[in-house]
C-alpha cells in the first residue's frame, strides 16, 4: 500500500515508499483531504470511528479497539488552572499510553500490505504497544532498547515476546539507522513521529475536538518529547480548521520536563529549529528526548495556534501527580502530571480566563511505573474489635 505524503514546512509531496523525512530535512506526514469529511453519526468507539481521514485499512484484533478514551471533566482542577479542566485520560488505551493509536494504524497498514515484521525505537510505552500490538495480528516485532535500560521497564515489553535488541553507541543514533535497517530486513519499523503513527495519534485531537464540536476548547495542554503525538495533534487542528471544521481551534501548548528541555529551550530562544540537549536525569523519562525529530514541527505548531512550548522542574512535576491523583482518582505516569505542571504556570502567567475549556492529555497510566511509595505518615493499624472507636476519631 503507497500512500501519499506531504512536508508542513516546504510542501513538498512524497510517498510512505520513499521514507519518513523530506528532502528539506522535516517529517512528513500523511496528507488528508478533510474537505467531505463530517462528524461521524456511529457508535464506533474506537478510533477507527475516524476511518475516513486514516488509511483504508480494516483492522482486527487489538488494533481494531485503540482510541475512544473518557474525556473526564476535572472541575476539583479548576481553581489551579483558572479555568474549566478536563483530562483526556490516555491511560485507558489497551497498553496504557496513547501509542497504541499509533500502533494500531502502524501494524494494521503492515498487515494489509503483507509485511511480516514491524519495529520501534523505544525504552518504554511505545515498545510496548508496538509488541502487544504485533503479537495480536501475528507479526514479528523488532524492539531495539537502550542497553542500559530498566530491567521492570524491559520486562514489561518482554511480556508481549517481540525481538529486543539491547543497543550500545548512542540511543539517538538509533532512529534513523533502524528505518535504513528496517527497509533493507523489510521490518517496517513505526518510530516515535514517522507517519502512519502521527496518523494513528491525531485521533487523540480528533476526540477532543469533536467533543467540542463546532468550536474547540480554547486550550490543550499536552507533554512533549519526540513530538509525534504533538504532531498529531496540530495536524488535526490544521486539517479540521482548513476544511472548515472548526470555527475557532484551540491554541496548543506543549510541556517538557526542565532537565531535557531542548523544545522548551528552543521556543524562549524564539528560534525555529531546534539544538538538542545534554541528557538529564528527570522522573519524566517517558518525555526525554535529547534531540527530538519532530521538535521544529512542535515549534511550529506552538506558534500557528497561539500556544507555547513550556518546561517544569521535578519538584512542579510529582506535586502535579500527586494533585491528579487526590483531586480527579487519576494515576498517571509522571510524564503525563506535566501537563498541570505546565497549565498551573500558564495560569499564573494569565493565560485562561474562569470561562476557557482547557483539556489537559494524560498520556498514560501510572500503574507501569515504579517510584509509588506511600506518601505521607504510615497509615496507622487497629485491632479489629477497635474499629469501632477508630473510625468514630477519624471521622471526627
Ligand atoms: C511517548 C510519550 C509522551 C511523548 O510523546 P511524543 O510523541 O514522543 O512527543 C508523553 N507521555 C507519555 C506517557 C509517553 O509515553
Ligand atoms: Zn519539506
Amino acid at each position: 500500500m503507497d500512500l501519499a505524503l506531504n512536508c508542513y514546512a516546504c510542501g513538498s509531496d512524497g510517498q510512505l515508499a520513499d521514507g519518513t523525512r523530506c528532502a528539506c530535512g522535516e517529517p512528513y506526514w500523511l496528507e488528508t483531504d478533510a474537505r467531505g469529511f463530517e462528524w461521524p453519526d456511529t457508535a464506533e468507539r474506537s478510533l477507527w470511528r475516524y476511518r475516513d481521514l486514516l488509511p483504508p485499512v480494516d483492522p482486527e484484533r487489538l488494533a481494531a479497539v485503540a482510541g475512544g478514551t473518557p474525556l473526564v471533566r476535572a472541575s476539583r482542577l479548576d481553581d489551579d488552572v483558572g479555568a474549566r479542566v478536563h483530562v483526556k485520560y490516555e491511560g485507558a488505551n489497551p497498553t496504557g499510553t496513547f501509542k497504541d493509536r499509533g500502533s494500531a494504524v502502524g501494524v494494521a497498514v503492515a498487515e494489509a500490505s503483507g509485511a511480516s515484521a514491524v519495529g520501534t525505537v523505544s525504552h518504554g510505552n511505545m515498545a510496548r504497544s508496538m509488541a502487544a500490538h504485533a503479537a495480536s495480528a501475528g507479526l514479528d516485532c523488532v524492539v531495539l532498547v537502550p542497553a542500559d535500560i530498566p530491567a521492570e521497564r524491559l520486562g514489561l515489553i518482554a511480556r508481549f515476546d517481540p525481538t529486543i535488541l539491547r543497543v550500545e553507541g548512542g540511543y539517538d543514533r538509533l532512529y534513523g539507522a533502524s528505518l535504513r535497517v528496517g527497509r533493507e530486513h523489510g521490518v517496517r519499523f513505526v518510530n516515535s513521529d514517522t507517519p502512519l503513527r502521527v496518523a494513528g495519534q491525531q485521533t487523540t485531537g480528533l476526540e477532543i475536538l469533536e467533543a467540542f464540536a463546532p468550536d474547540g476548547p480554547d486550550a490543550i495542554v499536552v507533554p512533549v518529547s519526540s513530538g509525534g503525538h504533538a504532531s498529531g495533534l496540530w495536524k488535526a487542528v490544521r486539517e479540521l480548521e482548513s476544511a472548515g471544521h472548526l470555527a475557532d481551534p484551540p491554541a496548543l501548548y506543549f510541556v517538557q520536563a526542565a532537565a531535557c528541555a531542548p523544545i522548551a529551550e528552543a521556543w524562549a530562544r524564539e528560534a525555529n529549529a531546534v539544538a538538542p540537549v545534554e541528557a538529564g536525569e528527570t522522573v519524566a523519562y517517558s518525555i526525554a528526548n535529547t534531540d527530538p525529530p519532530s521538535g521544529n514541527r512542535v515549534l511550529a505548531a506552538a506558534s500557528d495556534t497561539g500556544g507555547a512550548v513550556l518546561a517544569v522542574d521535578d519538584d512542579a512535576i510529582l506535586a502535579a501527580r500527586r494533585t491528579l491523583a487526590e483531586r480527579t482518582g487519576l494515576f498517571v505516569e509522571s510524564a503525563c502530571a506535566t501537563a498541570l505542571a505546565g497549565a498551573r504556570d500558564l495560569a499564573a502567567a494569565g493565560a485562561f480566563v474562569p470561562e476557557d475549556d482547557v483539556v489537559l492529555v494524560a498520556t498514560g497510566t501510572g500503574f507501569t511505573e515504579r517510584d509509588v511509595d506511600p506518601v505521607g505518615p504510615a497509615p496507622r493499624t487497629v485491632h479489629v474489635d477497635a474499629l469501632d472507636g477508630a473510625l468514630e476519631s477519624v471521622l471526627s
